[in-house]
């Protein structure tokens, strides 16, 4: 099994490659969706969130605002990290429990995870390897427009919130540019699907020859 993180900014196109890389072969565990699991009304997780942020947070029927809690956390790093330091245990607990399922049916795996704030979270640890989805600002911004509706200068605002897509590449084993036409990102996702099925190869023989 190899276990691949997708990260990049925000419309650098993740969700785009992942789905190719699917379509390839690859399987795919959705974080965003483990976090929307974990925060079940009535799990452990929902509770801290509701004992450190309060109730104001919560819908009528008791779960956990999204909006709400992302807009709390958007403009105060402290508290991102609080929320960071209840979610992601149990969000990890959830990774390897998939992992584990994923093994059983397919020993030679390749499972992508598309994890936008990988880098700032800590959470490299988690992956063989790790890929940045590049797409230039002036270019994301353009695709944000299209995709969001928003302005220029929203889309330049929620691109200057985040880490620079420029400070993730160092920390990156590979760079995925995708400021191309689509046409030309699938013919690099074909390449990039027979390097990652190489490196499968190569990690599974490293386990079965090494004691
Ligand atoms: P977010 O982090 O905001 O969820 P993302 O990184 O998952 O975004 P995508 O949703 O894959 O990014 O792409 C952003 C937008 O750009 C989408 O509308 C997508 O269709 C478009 N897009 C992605 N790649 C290309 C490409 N190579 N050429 C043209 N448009 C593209």
């Amino acid at each position: 099994m190899l276990k691949v993180g997708l990260t990049g900014g925000i419309a650098s196109g993740k969700t785009t490659v992942t789905r190719l890389l699917v379509e390839k072969g690859a399987y795919h565990i959705d974080f965003d969706q483990l976090a929307h699991e974990v925060e079940k009304k009535g799990s452990s997780v929902w509770s801290e969130i509701v004992k450190n942020f309060g109730s104001s947070i919560l819908e009528a029927g008791g779960a956990i605002n999204r909006r709400k809690l992302a807009e709390i956390v958007f403009t105060n790093p402290d508290k991102l990290k609080l929320l960071n330091r209840i979610v992601h245990p149990a969000v990890i607990e959830e990774w390897k429990k998939r992992l584990r399922e994923i093994e059983v049916r397919d020993k030679n795996a390749i499972v992508l995870g598309d994890v936008p704030l990988l880098f700032e979270a800590g959470l490299k640890d988690l992956f063989d390897f790790t890929i940045v989805v590049y797409t230039p600002p002036d270019i994301q911004v353009k695709r944000l427009m299209e995709r969001n509706g928003f302005t220029e200068e929203e889309a330049r605002l929620r691109i200057a919130n985040q880490m620079p897509i420029e400070e993730k590449i160092p920390l990156a084993d590979m760079v995925f540019d995708n400021s191309l036409p689509l046409e030309e990102t699938k013919s690099r996702v074909d390449t990039l699907w027979d390097e990652l099925t190489q490196r499968q190869r190569e990690i599974h023989l490293k386990r079965r020859i090494s004691p």
